[in-house]
């Protein structure tokens, strides 16, 4: 049976590093800010904001939750992002994805301050992952996995890392920042999508296999090589009677199949999300920090 990548342990251990240098920054007479913005309603999206909002506030940052009413333009919302961007007390600002329709969430991410966009998906910032320009911001899911796996001691360095999915905000940066040189790093990566020949060859091949594609339970035991490490970062609804939500959350995975193969796996919940949110802390102070 896999070991369990416990998310929560860790991302319990970047929090007691960020206290230290938050406390330092205070005693600077600085305090991180972080603005998340929130437009409409959705019921996924208002609880992200929520444990987004609740955790700057544990870790005593500043924390400002903007929600927006669903209408609002773009030139609405682009002027809210104009004011944050020249606010002082606040060094990153999220605007939560996905919008609604009337919105380019594109030009949105174009218009705010690369220096405060901790969600990493602004174009500066994405050409500084690729040049690996240590300033720069990568997006919170990727570099949450990098370092769930560096905490987990799990060789990165030369290992074959599967991830299955191209998205700009999971699967794409993650490839770029396993391959980079270093620490962390040199990882060979291959990434397989929806239109991938002989997808189940692929991912029996990785020692590291990484599954970003949004299908309850798609990674089967077929897929997956004896003592692989699998990271499972989907988040799905999968409806059941017998809760009181009537859903629940299941990855990307079949947890139990899988992990009677696994040397390592991370569970759903409690793998790969606290360190989303630990990296967006993480990112928060960094941007503080570069904003000196
Ligand atoms: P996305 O934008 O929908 O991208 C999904 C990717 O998976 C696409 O590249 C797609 O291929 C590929 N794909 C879909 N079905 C496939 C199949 N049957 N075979 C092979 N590839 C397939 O999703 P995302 O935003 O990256 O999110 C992926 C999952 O991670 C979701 O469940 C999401 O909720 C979760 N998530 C979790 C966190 C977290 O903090 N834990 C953060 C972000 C996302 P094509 O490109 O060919 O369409």
């Amino acid at each position: 049976m896999a070991n369990l990548i416990d998310g929560r342990a860790i991302a319990e251990k970047v929090y007691v590093d960020l206290r230290r240098e938050i406390a330092k920054l205070k005693s600077q007479g600085v305090t991180p800010g972080l603005a998340v913005v929130l437009v409409g309603d959705n019921p996924a999206s208002r609880a992200y904001v929520r444990s987004k909002d609740k955790m700057s506030r544990e870790l005593g940052l500043h924390s400002v939750k903007l929600e927006l009413p669903a209408a609002t333009t773009q030139a609405e919302l682009l002027a809210r992002v104009e004011e944050l961007n020249r606010d002082p007390a606040i060094h990153g600002i999220l605007v939560q994805s996905p919008p609604p329709k009337q919105i380019d969430e594109a030009a949105i991410v174009r218009a705010l301050d690369p220096r405060k966009d901790v969600d990493g998906f602004h174009p500066e910032n994405v050409a500084k992952l690729v040049s690996a320009a240590a300033d720069g911001f990568v997006p919170c899911t990727p570099l949450g996995i990098q370092r769930l796996l560096i905490e987990s001691k799990i060789d990165i360095s030369g290992a074959h890392v599967v991830i299955l999915g191209r998205s700009m905000i999971v699967g794409k940066p993650l490839a770029l920042l396993l391959m980079q040189k270093g620490k962390g790093g040199d990882a060979t990566v291959t990434v397989v999508h929806s239109r991938s020949r002989n997808l189940e060859k692929i991912t029996r091949s990785a020692d590291i296999l990484i599954a970003a594609i949004g299908r309850a339970n798609f990674v089967k035991s077929g897929h997956v090589r004896d003592g692989a490490v699998i990271v499972d970062v989907g988040i799905n609804r999968v409806e059941d009677a017998t809760s009181e939500r009537g859903y629940r959350l299941a990855g990307d995975v079949a947890f139990d199949e899988v992990a009677k193969k696994a040397a390592a796996i991370t569970p759903v919940p409690g793998g790969v999300g606290p360190m989303t949110i630990a990296m967006l802390m993480s990112n928060t102070v960094k941007a503080c920090r570069q904003l000196l």
